[in-house]
């Protein structure tokens, strides 16, 4: 912002300054011309009183002077008598001493006697004298002998004056007299200070009137900007937004859409944008009359705004109309998600005046880029979708795309169905063993969820976890499965299996619902196993996206005593920073680089930086999935501690492992050879 008070005194100082040294210098010159040409002046005038009053004197005495030598000229009666007769004279007035020069440039009288003879013809006040001039001088001198004895630093104006014969009009003698201005100058000076002083006094008071000025013109102009730039934004907020809902409108849609589609286009993320119309606005609009209407509009507005997240945006189109644009989206059904937590909130009754009043929606949703990447395409397919919806009945929700609406409907359907797993206990743990390379006996056991659905039997977990972390049902999932788990390990080391170690799968819900570190304890000590026979496997993504939390968490479990791995290892980030910050203990190798080395040269490659970044840092590494015995051969010889596949044994249920792991010795001659 432009200070003005700042400037002006900035300003106003360069400019006393520049005024203030003007003024005094300017002051100081022609007061100091004035007083050396007054000194000037005075001094041929008093040369003429001089010269006319010993001229009777001084005519013989240089005609005689002239020819005799400066101890001649001393001894001379005459010198003493012009010596007396000049002290007289000049007593009372500023003259400190005076020199007679004859024609031929010797000074043939000088007040001060040593000068006396000396030949002084080169001198250019002597010259120019000689020539008819008048000249002046002025001259400083730290000493000088005067009338009045030696005198110090003193301000003198010379003055070389041709005194002319009255017959013949030549040039006879060079008079010269010496003036003290020294008190003068001093005068000078101090006057030139007081107006200086005077000048800057002045200017001060000047400065501080024209400030006083200024600092409020500063203030007006302050404060009719802010309130230009506030009714600005009051101006801009108001072309943005919707004044009833106070929620963005249609002109804010249309630019934020057009913005998340230009970066989108760049970095290739999945948004929806959603539709969602009132089912009965109209109805209650013209029943109840237009501030029922709005009322209701508001309670709207409230209740989507609060079923999206910050990330989302929702905006009022006019009218009953509001969009959504979800700006990012895991999966296209996520969507469903957001559409269905809407239409329950605005299921729920709406209080108006002393009516409860149902009003329902009907959304249509649209992804991009999958359905389009053009915004007037978007809102079209929207707006189409949201129709289709209506025309079904209204208060529920369609995609655009026909396969969208199977996708979401099954997974609708998986969600009532795995809510009913998680009350009915639907849930069963298989365990996978995992095998010390060296010495081929089973070190540990895997705990891998298994789903026995209704009607479709046993249900793996790649079809039902992501919906299970995104419900928020891995919750209870999760700790019955760490429970479970360490039960089952319990009863195994009852059983005399008791250096038995198991691994429970932590998903990133579980890390950031907080409680985590507290289920881990209860649960160990509820069962009374030892803390390092347990084994967390969290995924890299996990301590990538949180890191803060993920070191806080892993930290605390760390000290608890449970062992930690990094599963997947290598298909997510692999950010090899956090192998240095996180209190890893294994790495699980992702089975994809678990490879034929035969056939996957790169595979193998990657495989083997691994097990040599990992036993540099002193963590262990597990090969995950190996199936053959050529993988097994590549994997031992890089140095893998541990390692779990099919090639052992497939994850089986806990009433399998005790038999299983009876016939493993007969295995493990197979497999070590
Ligand atoms: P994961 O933790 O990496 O588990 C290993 C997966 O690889 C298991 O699949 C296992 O059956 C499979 N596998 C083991 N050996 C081989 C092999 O030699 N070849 C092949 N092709 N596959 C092998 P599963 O049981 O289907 O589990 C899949 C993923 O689901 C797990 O991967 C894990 O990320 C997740 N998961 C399983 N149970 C849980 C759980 O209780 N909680 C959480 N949060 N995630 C779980
Ligand atoms: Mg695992
Ligand atoms: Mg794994």
């Amino acid at each position: 912002m432009f200070k003005l008070t700042r400037y002006f005194s900035i300003a106003s100082l360069i400019g006393m300054t520049i005024v203030v040294a003007s003024l005094s210098w300017f002051y100081h010159h022609l007061s100091y011309r004035t007083i050396v040409k007054h000194g000037a002046g005075e001094n041929q005038v008093l040369t003429t009183i001089f010269a006319n009053s010993v001229w009777d004197t001084v005519h013989p005495y240089l005609q005689k002077a002239s020819s005799m030598t400066r101890d001649e000229l001393l001894s001379l009666a005459q010198t003493e008598a012009l010596l007396e007769q000049l002290t007289q004279k000049i007593r009372g007035t500023p003259v400190v001493k005076v020199k007679i020069y004859n024609r031929d440039g010797v000074t043939v009288f000088s007040t001060d006697p040593a000068q006396i003879g000396e030949d002084d013809s080169d001198n250019p006040g002597v010259k120019g004298a000689l020539a008819g001039q008048i000249i002046d001088e002025i001259a400083y001198r730290n000493e000088i002998d005067s009338f009045h004895g030696t005198l110090s630093h003193r301000n003198l104006i010379s003055s070389y004056t041709p005194i002319r014969s009255a017959s013949t009009g030549e040039v006879e003698a060079v008079f010269e007299i010496y003036s003290d201005i020294t008190e003068l100058l001093t005068d000078l000076r101090l006057s030139t200070w007081q107006i200086l002083a005077a000048a800057m006094a002045s200017l001060t008071v000047l400065y501080i009137l024209l400030y006083l000025i200024v600092r409020r013109a500063d203030r007006i102009i302050r404060h009719h900007d802010s309130e230009r730039e506030a009714s600005e934004a009051r101006m801009r907020y108001q072309a943005y937004h919707d004044p009833l809902t106070d929620l963005p409108n249609r002109t804010s849609f249309t630019e934020r859409l057009a913005e998340i589609v230009k970066a989108t286009d760049r970095g290739g993320r999945l948004f929806a944008v959603m539709f969602i119309d009132l089912d009965r606005f109209k109805l209650i609009n013209d029943g109840l009359g237009h501030d029922a209407g709005d009322h209701l509009l508001r309670v709207v507005a409230q209740r989507i705004s609060s079923c999206v997240r910050e990330a989302d945006q929702v905006f009022r189109m006019g009218g009953d109309e509001f969009t959504v644009v979800l700006n990012t989206l895991e999966r296209p059904e996520s969507a469903a998600f957001v559409a269905r937590r809407i239409i329950e909130a605005l299921s729920e009754p709406i209080r108006v005046y002393d009516h409860e009043l149902i009003v329902g929606a009907s959304i249509g949703i649209t992804i991009s880029p999958t359905d389009s990447n053009v915004p007037e395409r978007l809102v079209k397919n929207a707006d189409t979708a949201m129709y289709t919806a209506k025309e079904n009945g209204g208060r529920r929700y369609e995609f655009f795309t026909k396969k969208m609406n199977i996708i979401a409907n099954e997974r609708l359907e998986m969600e009532s169905a795995l809510q009913k797993a998680v009350r009915e206990g639907e849930f069963e743990l298989f365990y996978q063993p995992r095998i010390d390379t060296a010495t081929g006996t089973t070190v540990a056991m895997e705990a891998l969820l298994r789903w026995h659905h209704p009607r479709d039997g046993l249900v793996e977990p790649a079809r039902f976890i992501s919906l299970l972390e995104e419900t928020g049902l891995i919750i209870p999932v999760g700790e019955w499965v760490l429970r479970e788990a360490c039960r089952q390990l319990k009863v195994w080391h009852g059983d005399g299996m008791n250096r038995l170690r198991i691994s429970v799968n932590i998903s990133s819900r579980q890390f950031s619902a907080g409680t985590l570190v507290d289920d881990v304890a209860a649960v160990l000590a509820d069962t009374g196993l030892p803390p390092q026979s347990l084994e967390l496997e969290v995924t890299e993504t996990l301590l990538v996206d949180n890191a803060e939390v993920a070191l806080e968490t892993l930290t605390r479990l760390k000290e608890i005593g449970v062992c930690l791995s990094i599963d997947d290892f290598g298909s997510g980030y692999s950010s090899l920073n956090y192998l240095k910050q996180f209190p890893v203990d294994y790495l699980k190798i992702d089975r994809h680089f678990v490879v034929d080395s035969e056939y996957d040269e790169k595979g193998a490659a990657i495989a083997t930086a691994i097990t040599m970044l990992a036993e540099s840092l002193r963590i262990k590494v597990v090969a995950e999935g190996v199936e053959n015995q050529r993988q097994f051969d590549f994997m031992t010889a890089h140095y893998c501690d541990e390692m779990q596949g099919f090639l052992f044994s497939r994850p089986r249920p806990a009433r399998e492992i005790k038999a299983w792991l009876t016939s493993q010795a007969s295995a493990k001659v197979l497999v070590l050879k």
